[in-house]
């Protein structure tokens, strides 16, 4: 009985392994190199490469791509800080070559201290951070996919599978009813938490704007704010989230007039009232207001944070992974605002790609708010990778692929590159 069963099983077996070999002939071995670990020996593993490609004539957006002697690349992404940094980013780059990628907080800490004269050449702030930013994802996506792991993972595990997400009217122009018709149009499609900007003179010639340089608004202007937030609300109803961002345009006074006038609106947040570079007339701001202030989308680095908590400057904070140093800074930002028992609700302008190196960290930590997006990002970067990441009921789902989870198809993201400047080479 025993024996003619194991003569069933192994002919059975002969059988299906036949009809396999038959039927994927020739992506046999295909599949078997799929199948091999390439983690099989993490602490051998050495960049060998380290290329950029830059994005749309203004040149606002960059990835990173690192190259390793196992086959494993990573890829990682910077914003807005990012133009003109091509040989910068090249720089940076060589230091890397022959490091192992493994070790993302060190490597992070090299660049910004061991390349020669970095601290003088700006390693505090601005481009150098936003290169930065931008290395160190790719040095975490890497990481990942030598260990086998999500980043989440690498980040000491997640408190959430989906990470609540935001996103913008696509109109964000006009009259207050325009606006209002398109914030409504967001909540139509799916979303429960939406962000507007309210600066508008600053943008489209407003004719009742009287000094094109102060940052003051006259009664008239405010008026128009006011109305445009009034109407969004009346439009979505009382439980969305809205927020509105006033972009850093307004002076102290102006900005104090408005925050008390938009109370009555149950706004989520209201985004930097005043220039971020004076943190204590964000203070006084956030002090004023029963609306919480966010800010730090033009901060660098945990020390900047640790000022802003410190001095209570900002009620949420909003620190933009692709920009502020990356995953590894971005998750002690966290850390620090949760000490404070601040939220953590990231600023997110970038690919899709962005979108979900942003999400692992938000699902790492346990004070994250809400994540950034907005409704053309799909399209805008459509061909670019491998599957896109897919928001439902405002609910984006954070990858459980090693890495970031997102598989770049270069020759996708070369439909945007910018003209004349090396695209990964
Ligand atoms: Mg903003």
């Amino acid at each position: 009985m025993t024996s003619s069963r194991r003569s069933f099983l192994a002919k059975a077996g002969a059988g299906t392994v036949a009809a396999t070999l038959f039927s994927n002939f020739g992506s046999t071995y295909q599949n078997s190199l799929q199948a091999q670990s390439l983690s099989s020996s993490p602490s051998d593993l050495k960049i060998t490469k380290v290329t950029s490609a830059y994005f749309h004539s203004d040149q606002k957006k960059m990835f990173i791509k690192i190259e390793t002697n196992q086959g494993i690349t990573g890829y990682g992404e910077g914003v807005d800080a990012v133009g003109g940094t091509y040989y910068m980013a090249k720089q940076l780059g060589e230091k890397l070559v022959g490091k192992n990628p493994i070790n993302v907080n060190r490597l992070f800490d090299d660049l910004r201290r061991i390349v020669p004269l970095a601290p003088f050449v700006g390693s505090q702030s601005g481009a150098f951070v936003a290169v930065l930013s931008a290395i160190d994802i790719a040095l975490w996506d890497v990481a990942g996919k030598a260990l086998g792991l999500p980043v989440y993972q690498l980040l000491g595990g997640k408190y959430r599978d989906s990470v609540h997400m935001y996103t913008h009217p696509i109109d964000n122009d006009g009259p207050p009813e325009k606006i209002a018709a398109s914030c409504l149009a967001g909540r139509h499609a799916g979303y429960d938490a939406i962000k507007f900007w309210v600066d508008f003179s600053a943008f489209d010639g407003d004719p009742n704007k009287q000094d094109a340089y102060n940052r003051t608004y006259n009664n008239k202007e405010m008026a128009r704010v006011v109305n445009t937030v009034a109407a969004v609300r009346a439009a979505v109803g009382p439980d969305m989230a809205v927020m509105i961002d006033m972009h850093t345009r307004f002076d102290l006074p102006t900005a104090l007039r408005l925050v008390k006038a938009l109370e009555p609106y149950n706004l989520t947040f209201i985004e930097e009232p005043v220039p971020a570079e004076n943190v204590d007339a964000m203070r006084e701001v956030a002090l004023s207001s029963s609306t919480p202030i966010c800010a730090g989308e033009n901060l660098y680095l945990m020390y900047a944070f640790q000022t802003l908590l410190e001095r209570k400057a900002a009620d949420i904070v909003m620190p933009d992974v692709q920009k502020c140093g990356g995953i590894g800074e971005a998750q002690r930002i966290a850390t620090i605002a949760n000490a404070h028992y601040v939220p953590f609700a990231p600023h997110m302008v970038g690919t899709p790609f962005a979108m979900m190196a942003s999400a692992h960290i938000c699902a790492s930590i346990p004070n994250f708010l809400m994540l950034e997006s907005n409704q053309k990002i799909f399209s805008d970067w459509e061909g670019s990778f491998k599957e896109m990441p897919e928001i439902k009921n405002s609910f984006l789902k954070v990858s459980d692929k090693p890495g970031i989870g997102l598989e770049v198809i270069e020759d996708g993201l070369r439909k945007n590159a910018t003209p004349g400047i090396p695209f990964f080479a």
